[in-house]
C-alpha cells in the first residue's frame, strides 16, 4: 500500500473539470496533479514538465512496452498517458496525487490502482453540455460532434465512479470535491 491517496477527477469534455481542478489545487496545499505524458506539439505557452511531458512517438511507445503507463490513450491522433512512475514515487513519498483525466482513462487507472478515489463531474443536464461544447466556440464543428457522440455513453459509465458530484454552480462543485479529497 502507498501512503498517499490517489484521486482521478473526470467527467465528459466540457464539463468544467479543468476549472474545477484550477480552483481546488490552492485549497488542498498536500494535494500535487499529476503531469502526464503525450505526443503532442506544445501550444504556444506550454512547458515540459509542468503542464505535459512532450515526448517522441518513439518514446511513448517505449513506455508502452516497458508498462510504464497507469493508462494511456489516443485523442485525435495523439497519445496521452499517465506516467506509473510519476505517479507511484509521489504516492510512495506520502504524497497525495490528483489527476485530471477523461472517463476511460480514470477507469483503467482504477483497474489497476483499486485504491485509487474515482470522481465523476456530472453537467447539470446532457442537454446542457451539449448546448455549452456547440456554444464555446474553441473548436472544429467535427472535434465538437466526436465529444458529442462519447457523451451518452461517458454518462453512463457514472456508476462506476466512487463518486459524483453535479457541476451545476461551480463554487458548489468545488466545495463538494473539496470535502470528497478531506473526507478521503
Ligand atoms: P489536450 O491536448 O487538449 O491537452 O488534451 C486532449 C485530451 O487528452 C483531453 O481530453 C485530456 O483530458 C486528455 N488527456 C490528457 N492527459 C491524459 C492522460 O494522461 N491520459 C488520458 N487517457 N487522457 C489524457
Amino acid at each position: 500500500m502507498s501512503k498517499g491517496r490517489l484521486f482521478a477527477v473526470s467527467g465528459p469534455s466540457g464539463v468544467g473539470k479543468g476549472t474545477i481542478v484550477e480552483k481546488l489545487l490552492p485549497l488542498c496545499p498536500g494535494l500535487e496533479l499529476s503531469v502526464s505524458a503525450t505526443t503532442r506539439q506544445p501550444r504556444v505557452g506550454e512547458k515540459n514538465g509542468v503542464h505535459y511531458f512532450f515526448i517522441t512517438c518513439e518514446e511513448f511507445n517505449k513506455m508502452i512496452e516497458e508498462d510504464g503507463f497507469l493508462e494511456y490513450d489516443v485523442h485525435f491522433k495523439n497519445f496521452y498517458g499517465t506516467p506509473k512512475k510519476f505517479v507511484f514515487d509521489r504516492l510512495n513519498e506520502g504524497k497525495d496525487i490528483l489527476l485530471e483525466i477523461d472517463v476511460n482513462g480514470a477507469l483503467k487507472v482504477k483497474e489497476n490502482c483499486p485504491q485509487a478515489v474515482l470522481i465523476f463531474i456530472m453537467p447539470p443536464s446532457v442537454e446542457e453540455l451539449r448546448y455549452r461544447l456547440l456554444h464555446r466556440n474553441t473548436e472544429a464543428l467535427e472535434k465538437i460532434e466526436e465529444r458529442i457522440a462519447r457523451l451518452d455513453k461517458e454518462v453512463l459509465l457514472k456508476d462506476k465512479y466512487d463518486y459524483t458530484v453535479v457541476n451545476d454552480d461551480l463554487d458548489t462543485a468545488v466545495a463538494a470535491v473539496l470535502k470528497i479529497v478531506k473526507g478521503e
